[in-house]
């Protein structure tokens, strides 16, 4: 079975007046970059990479970098093609585009392996330690500039109730675009509008330097809040530890870190409590299992990052799969010691109409797909739909 084609797919979906902003920009669209490879006994495997970046660079580099090394080669060794393309790339792209790029392609080839043997990724990755998982929901973002100060706090309090009642008890919110007491307002409606036993996370979008960080997380304490994501820059370790060492609220981060190398690094220097991978960015499904087994000889937890469309969700939930957990005990806790998934629940037809299958809420878990592959299936007329190149 050899690599026939590799194809890349542009995705945007304009948002219109769905707009919103994290601390760090607008964000006027969805967009993600798919690779369809197909095999010369016809299997077709689906990847993606990168997240909010511009999807161009990673294309270029799939297209016109890798994709001349892959056509002809074995595409039922996803570990083996990602170690020589990382070999074949690490004088100029140890982090970043060629590292997304990795990353697509060896999502697409698990996926294609699984197809071959009719045996979920899951499976291929050593076994499953669940078949569903714990959602928590991505929201409470900002609205699009300029604010409405009137409007801001009663907006996120009803946004905020919407969750709990579509059944979620772990909700994440934004925070960092505004001043520390605004945001600090908007941290105490939200936690006024779900009730003391929901758990709550913040993400900072590295929107601080760490003495300002610092004091936010001395005054996220009050709320009992579970974690303080991103606080400082990704290349500022030493911020990290000082934000750690200063506030007992858990810090995690690693959404914009890159490989085993440089997770070694940022796990090492005891920098984060949860370990955020993005299946998408830090070099793919063979990437994310030697960084898991990294995080877990430090006693951190991986959650993944997730965000993109549905075949990132697809990735992600295949690797939550396989994650013990950290520690393990008879009876584990979601966020203590169990991973959860990130549910992203800004509007993103990328995720919700480009699949046949759907991702729904059940009892607060997502299924993990349980069919060949990455288990789920690209409707290709929505591909076309919302492909720009
Ligand atoms: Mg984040």
């Amino acid at each position: 079975m050899l690599i026939r084609s590799v194809e890349t797919f542009i995705l945007r979906v304009p948002l219109g007046g769905k707009t919103f902003y994290s601390s760090q920009a607008k964000f006027p669209e969805r967009n993600s970059l798919l690779v369809r490879i197909t095999t010369d006994d016809g299997i077709v495997g689906w990847g993606e990479g990168g997240q909010y970046g511009p999807p161009e660079p990673v294309a270029s580099v799939i297209g016109d970098v890798f994709a001349p090394l892959l056509v002809g080669q074995p595409a039922d060794r996803p570990v083996v093609t990602s170690e020589r393309l990382y070999a074949f790339s690490r004088d100029f792209g140890q982090k970043g585009t060629y590292v997304e790029a990795i990353s697509a392609i060896d999502i697409a080839m698990w996926d294609i392996w699984g197809k071959r043997l009719g045996q979920p990724v899951h499976a291929l990755m050593g076994g499953a330690f669940r078949t569903s998982v714990h959602a928590y929901a991505t929201g409470c973002y900002y609205p699009e500039a300029p604010w409405d100060r009137d409007r801001l706090l009663p907006d996120l309090e009803a946004e905020a109730a919407t969750y709990v009642e579509s059944g979620f008890d772990i909700l994440k919110m934004k925070i960092g675009l505004l001043s520390v007491e605004e945001d600090m307002a908007r941290v105490a409606a939200v936690r006024r509008a779900v009730g003391p036993d929901i758990r709550l996370l913040v993400d900072c979008n590295h929107a601080y330097n760490a003495n300002t960080a610092i004091r936010i997380g001395r005054e996220l304490e009050k709320f009992g809040v579970h974690w303080i994501e991103e606080p400082v820059v990704p290349e500022d370790r030493a911020g990290y530890q000082r934000v750690r060492a200063a506030v007992s609220v858990p810090v995690a981060g690693g959404e914009a870190e890159f490989t085993r190398f440089g997770f070694r690094d940022f796990l090492s220097e005891g920098c984060v409590d949860i370990a955020q991978p993005d299946i998408c960015v830090c070099g793919g499904l063979s990437e994310f299992l030697k960084i898991q087994a990294l995080a877990s000889a430090f006693g951190v937890l991986t959650v993944p990052h997730v965000w993109g469309s549905g075949v990132a969700l697809a990735a992600a939930l295949q690797a939550l799969a396989t994650i013990p957990p950290q520690p393990h005990t008879a009876n584990p806790v979601a966020l203590q010691n169990e991973p959860i998934v990130e549910f992203d629940r800004k509007h993103n037809p990328l995720r919700d109409d480009l699949l046949v299958e759907n991702f729904s809420l059940r009892d607060g878990r997502l299924d993990v797909p349980q069919g060949p592959g990455l288990g789920i299936t690209v409707d290709e007329a929505v591909l076309r739909k919302y492909a720009a190149a």
